[in-house]
């Protein structure tokens, strides 16, 4: 299936010079990245039409690839009890909240899939939005103001860093995954500001590592501020059953003052969700604009959430699967001499080769073959550290795992001999 074509008759508002849209921070340089990879001939790996949905396996005109893009972690996507509610909800409400639930009130799928999410992380209260992104930016905008201070690992999520600046708070952040840098800060900072808020991640996205929950936490105590996890990448990939961060640190849900996470992964839906205190989930809705402001999440979302959340706690082989999958995947590359980086071997595994150039051209070659893997490129990333990122499922065969890595480092290996790579992609 192609891109629907553009309209035949097109029109362009008259802008002057000054206010044309290509002169756009930025887009100067979107416009020559693309002409560099238009004149070397490298397709573009973002913004592909797929054919089917998004799961371990794929269409993209017309060719079958194994596909490393999705976030579809434990394969529900499409899971006959997931669609099915999702159907059944559209038949009951329709496919719209159709304006905020402050004003056209809740429906019970709302308000089920909130009481699931609460009693999953065994917090008094949920919320969900209608996205993850927008759940970091209004809720921490909502909770911090400019007296307060928020303290983030230095890989965070960019809605979060949106959210500190909408709260108008000081922003300080640590080094990755390191404790001891944030005592630091804490140290010499924290008695500056009125409320503390620090914000970690349960799987980081771009390197597939977790932090140490308990030192967070032990911090937080210390030094009198609110925890905040972002779960996004956590949540049925943590943990022996999938629970989470928490799970798999060995602390308890309870020691968290803010459990946030996504709908769009594990739970193959859309949205995101704030559990916590009744008091800070009541204050969220009757405040934060994301959630006032904004529709309520369409009611076969939150169907669908729900019971891909019901299929995480009915099916926990899931995700050993997926465990398994990305152990498998972690071994393979680890024994072809591949840079993994951090990854803890779950749900994402880096394969990190150096400059954007080599990314985007491997990423291109195994395209070529059947595998679909996207690259992370600089600013995404530091320049020296551009990688394909690989999503794995529980759905991945052990042969595509194997096939995949092969092809990785043979692909690489052959980008790294001989020829520079520019003169390589010249010839
Ligand atoms: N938090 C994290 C850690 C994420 O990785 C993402 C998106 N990948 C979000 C929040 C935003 O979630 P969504 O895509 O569901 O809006």
């Amino acid at each position: 299936a192609a891109r629907p074509e553009p309209a035949t008759q097109t029109r362009k508002p008259v802008q002057s010079e000054n206010q044309s849209f290509e002169k756009l921070t930025g887009y100067r340089e979107l416009r020559l990245q693309r002409s560099a990879a238009d004149l070397i001939g490298l397709n573009n790996p973002f913004f592909r039409v797929h054919e089917s949905r998004a799961a371990a396996t794929t269409r993209i005109e017309g060719k079958t690839f194994a596909n490393y893009s999705s976030y579809d972690y434990l394969g529900l996507n499409g899971h006959p009890a997931v669609s099915g509610a999702a159907r059944k909800a559209i038949e009951t409400y329709g496919t719209s909240a159709s304006a905020s639930r402050l004003v056209a009130g809740e429906r019970p799928v709302h308000l089920k899939l909130e009481q699931a999410l609460a009693s999953h992380y065994e917090t008094e209260a949920c919320v969900v939005m209608v996205s993850g992104h927008a759940t970091n930016v209004t809720t921490i905008g909502a909770i911090l103001e400019p007296a307060d201070v928020i303290f983030h690992d230095a890989l965070i999520h960019n809605s979060v860093v949106t959210g500190a600046q909408l709260s108008g708070a000081q922003r300080r952040s640590f080094a990755h995954n390191d404790p001891a840098a944030l005592e630091k800060l804490l140290e010499a900072t924290r008695h500056e500001h009125r409320r503390a808020l620090i914000v970690i991640e349960g799987l980081y996205s771009m390197d597939g590592d977790a932090p140490d929950l308990a030192a967070f936490v032990e911090l937080k105590r210390r030094y009198d501020c609110w925890l905040m996890v972002d779960d996004a990448h956590g949540l049925g990939v943590l943990g022996r059953t999938g629970a989470g961060l928490h799970e798999h640190c060995g602390v308890d849900a309870a020691d968290i003052d803010i459990w946030m996470g996504t709908l769009s992964k594990t739970l193959s839906s859309c949205g995101g969700y704030v559990c916590g205190p009744a008091v800070l989930v009541e204050y969220l809705k009757c405040t934060a604009g994301g959630f006032l402001y904004s529709v309520g999440m369409s009611p076969p979302l939150a169907a669908a959430a729900e019971a891909a959340l019901s299929a995480l706690h009915a099916e926990p082989e899931r995700v050993e699967r997926l465990r398994r999958n990305g152990n498998l995947f972690l071994a393979g590359a680890k024994k072809r001499g591949l840079n993994t980086g951090t990854s803890l071997g779950l749900a994402v595994i880096p394969v990190i080769v150096g400059d954007s150039l080599k990314a985007v051209t491997l990423s291109d070659r195994l395209f070529k073959r059947g595998i679909n893997v996207q690259p992370i490129i600089h600013p995404a990333v530091p320049e020296r550290s551009s990688r394909l990122r690989f999503f794995m499922t529980s759905e991945h065969t052990p042969e595509q795992i194997a096939e995949t890595v092969a092809a990785v480092a043979d692909e690489l290996a052959a980008l790294e001999t001989g020829a520079t790579l520019i003169e390589q992609l010249m010839a």
